[in-house]
């Protein structure tokens, strides 16, 4: 039997891994400390004798040399994951992203773990041209959390490097789906338009809408996570849709799955928004066999489904 620990388990990417890794009967421990995720998210987990769940720290040495156990591999999920709390409190983002992944690091050499997938993100490419963004570019990341996440998926993979651990950084895009908070400051504009148009009430656009993101539904970062484990897989990804949508499209689809038409109200442009995002997934479909296997549409839907 392979088994793992999740990261940040309790949160909104780490809960569907769980779940995934369950499923494909795995035996899983989950960390988290609850300071941004849920319990309830672990609802279908804890129905299952293969799961245990850890109250804990990722900074914390001796709690996660403990979690780890005898785990094959380690999904690290857990992080402060907001780029305006990250302004407002470095010292937090630094410490949670940067020492928490290099305590997690510490214990997987610790514990001979074979293989380390990190969570990364799209962040650490900036704002700048070309589009879309492909793994070998220069990054420029232009916050305190892209430039935590940077930091932690490079030395991740340099520790990995010299203890022969694989390891593996996947940079997530703006990720979509059941169990993501609505209340979340920037990532949550899905949930947060459907929870408004779900209570008749206009959602607010900044800017003039034709800003777009590339969106990716949750069911298949957690299929990226699984091949690169599943594969012993070490380097840096892209995991995204490779497909944008406008903000406006989105309100659109949104109003159309749920037979309405509330317009959007439009304000000004937020300072430091990113205009266009895209990611080129080539290298994982090449060498993680990823394919986005749900439509945008589809997603959208099994979201609206879930609240
Ligand atoms: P989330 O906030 O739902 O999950 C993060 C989890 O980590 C939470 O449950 C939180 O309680 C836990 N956590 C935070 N600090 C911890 C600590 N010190 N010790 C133990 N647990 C701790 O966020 P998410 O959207 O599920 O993000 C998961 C990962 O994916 C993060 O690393 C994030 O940076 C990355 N990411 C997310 C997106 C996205 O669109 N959601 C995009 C790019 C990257």
């Amino acid at each position: 039997m392979r088994r793992a620990l999740v990261t940040g388990a309790a949160g909104f990417i780490g809960s569907h891994i769980v779940d995934e890794l369950l499923d494909q009967g795995w035996e899983v421990c989950g960390l988290d400390d609850l300071s941004t995720g849920d319990l309830e998210n672990l609802e279908r987990a804890h129905n299952s004798d293969s799961f245990t769940f850890v109250r804990g720290d990722v900074r914390d040495r001796t709690t996660v040399i403990n979690a780890i156990g005898e785990a094959d591999v380690i999904f690290h999920q857990a992080a402060l994951a907001s780029v305006p709390d990250s302004f407002e409190d470095p010292q937090a983002v630094t410490t949670r992203n940067c020492a928490g992944t290099a305590t997690v690091m510490d214990g997987a050499v610790d514990r001979d773990v074979e293989s380390v997938v990190i969570a990364s993100s799209a962040a650490v490419y900036g704002s700048g041209d070309p589009l879309p963004k492909k793994e070998g570019q220069p990054v420029e990341p232009e916050s305190p959390y892209a430039a935590s996440k940077y930091y932690a998926e490079k030395m991740a993979r340099q520790v990995g490097g010299q203890a022969g651990i694989n390891v593996a950084a996947l940079r997530y895009f703006n990720v979509f789906g059941p169990r993501q908070d609505p209340e979340g400051e920037y990532a949550a504009v899905i949930p947060k338009f459907i929870t408004l148009l779900l209570n008749g009430e206009r959602p607010v656009i900044f800017g003039d809408g034709e800003q777009s993101r590339d969106f990716v539904f949750v069911k298949d970062v957690v299929a990226a996570n699984l091949a690169v484990a599943t594969g012993s897989c070490s380097g840096v990804f892209n995991v995204a849709r490779g497909e944008s949508v406008t903000i406006n499209e989105l309100v659109e689809i949104i109003n159309e799955i749920l037979d309405m038409n509330l317009e959007p109200m439009y304000e000004d442009p937020r300072s430091g928004d990113i205009r266009h995002s895209c990611g080129d997934i080539s290298k994982a479909r090449k060498i993680l066999d990823y394919e986005p296997s749900i439509t945008f549409e589809n997603g959208i839907k099994q979201t609206i489904n879930s609240l």
